[in-house]
């Protein structure tokens, strides 16, 4: 196991009817923004919850924020902190309106020229503005991790940015909240919760064999309510694991001791940059091809993952970890997502060779060794057409 320091300080508030327990979490003098999405805590009565719990507070509200937080709708929201006085943010939403707090708690304190320098010189944030958040939408593990991802349409740039200072204080996860969450935002956040587990434990090994099951058992819970949850939204057993599920996908915890490879989100955001295609789906495009391209330096670990989670028991390693990859790939489309970039937009030509030359430009190696060149992602994404 490699060596690690680990802390995370998000107070987990879990369970049905917990949004009324935001009335404590919030300091009584703070003047809060509360940000949130395209609308849909007004239909689904999550807003007129938070609003009671927060009866008693000074609240601004900034509502908006897209799928894939876009950076000029952010800016406008900067401009509301700074006019305002706003001292707590507070985010109701998925990962794109928690991503799109968490730029604006590192923004609000940030002294460079323009916070698009936060994006592109990895500016590490070791205190932000402080925040909470209610999650609506299980997926992303935003509510419990210290990362962000902004899009910027002008550019149509992707870009990860994070800091220790960019937890939130805490988040509300009530599981009934995904009553209301369409068919494919559901399949979207099973698939993204599954796919952060298999960037975190699909490498070399390393002989962390407490984290290899604890990532094994989190994608076996996935895989057991994906099912339930896409069959009655209201199965409050299922809703309630599948959340957690997620939370614990990317809180931090199995990614402890181990290498990351993190490069199917990398080459991924890219496809959401340039088509708009849902960040989940664009996972299930790149997964099985870079599996694929790396499969004589993964096939240990995928045949382990085949045996362990799929019950693959008979052949050799490499025809074990074939199988891994294949069953990989149905359990995308059993959830009724795609797997090639041609399902998706018929001007896929050039993709590769336009993802190639944006990670020259930007001098970047991806995976887990640092070892994938733009000219492998190239190759990975032409696999993926
Ligand atoms: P999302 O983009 O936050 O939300 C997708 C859609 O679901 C929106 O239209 C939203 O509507 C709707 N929705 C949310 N909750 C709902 C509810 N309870 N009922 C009905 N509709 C609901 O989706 P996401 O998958 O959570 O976030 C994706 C973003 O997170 C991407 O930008 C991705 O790159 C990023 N990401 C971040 C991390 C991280 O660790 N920080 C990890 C992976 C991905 P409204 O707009 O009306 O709210
Ligand atoms: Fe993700």
């Amino acid at each position: 196991m490699n060596n690690f320091e680990f802390k995370n300080p998000t107070k987990i508030i879990f369970g049905k009817d917990s949004i009324e327990k935001l009335t404590d979490q919030i300091p009584q003098d703070a003047k809060v923004l509360m940000l949130y999405g395209g609308g849909s805590i007004k239909k689904n009565g999550i807003y007129d919850k938070v609003k009671i719990a927060l009866a008693n507070v000074d609240v601004t509200e900034f509502g908006g924020i897209p799928a894939n937080p876009e950076y000029d709708i952010l800016m406008n929201a900067l401009k509301v902190i700074k006019e305002e006085n706003i001292t707590y943010l507070l985010a109701v939403g998925g990962g794109s309106v928690i991503d799109g707090t968490k730029f604006l708690s590192a923004a609000a304190v940030y002294d460079g020229d323009t916070p698009w320098d936060i994006l592109i010189n990895k500016v590490r944030t070791e205190n932000g503005m402080p925040f909470g958040t209610v999650l609506t939408l299980p997926a992303t593990g935003s509510e419990m991790n210290s990362g962000a991802v902004i899009t910027r349409e002008e550019t149509k740039e992707k870009l990860a940015m994070g800091g220790p200072g960019l937890f939130p204080q805490f988040s509300i996860l009530d599981p009934s909240v995904i009553t209301s969450i369409p068919q494919r935002q559901l399949a979207n956040g099973l698939a993204d919760a599954f796919t952060h587990v298999l960037e975190q434990y699909m490498t070399y090994p390393v002989g962390a064999l407490l984290q290899d099951r604890f990532a094994e058992s989190i994608i076996q819970t996935l895989i057991e309510v994906a099912p339930k949850v896409l069959e009655d939204p209201t199965n409050y057993e299922a809703a309630s694991n599948f959340m957690w599920s997620c939370t614990m996908a990317l809180n931090g915890l199995i990614q402890q001791g181990v290498p990351g490879d993190w490069a199917i989100h990398m080459m991924g955001h890219e496809l959401t940059a340039l088509f708009g295609i849902d960040h989940a789906r664009t996972l299930a495009v790149i997964a099985p091809s870079h599996y694929k391209y790396n499969f004589e330096a993964k096939k240990e670990k995928l045949a382990q993952y085949a045996e362990r989670v799929w019950n693959v028991t008979e052949g050799s390693i490499d025809d074990k970890a074939y199988a891994a990859i294949e069953k990989t790939e149905a359990f995308y489309r059993q959830l009724g997502i795609d797997t090639k970039l041609s399902d998706y937009t018929d001007k896929f030509e050039g993709t590769a060779e336009e993802i190639e030359k944006r990670f020259e430009d930007r001098g970047w190696k991806l995976g887990e060794k640092q070892e994938l060149l733009p000219a492998d992602a190239k190759k990975i994404v032409t696999m993926a057409y």
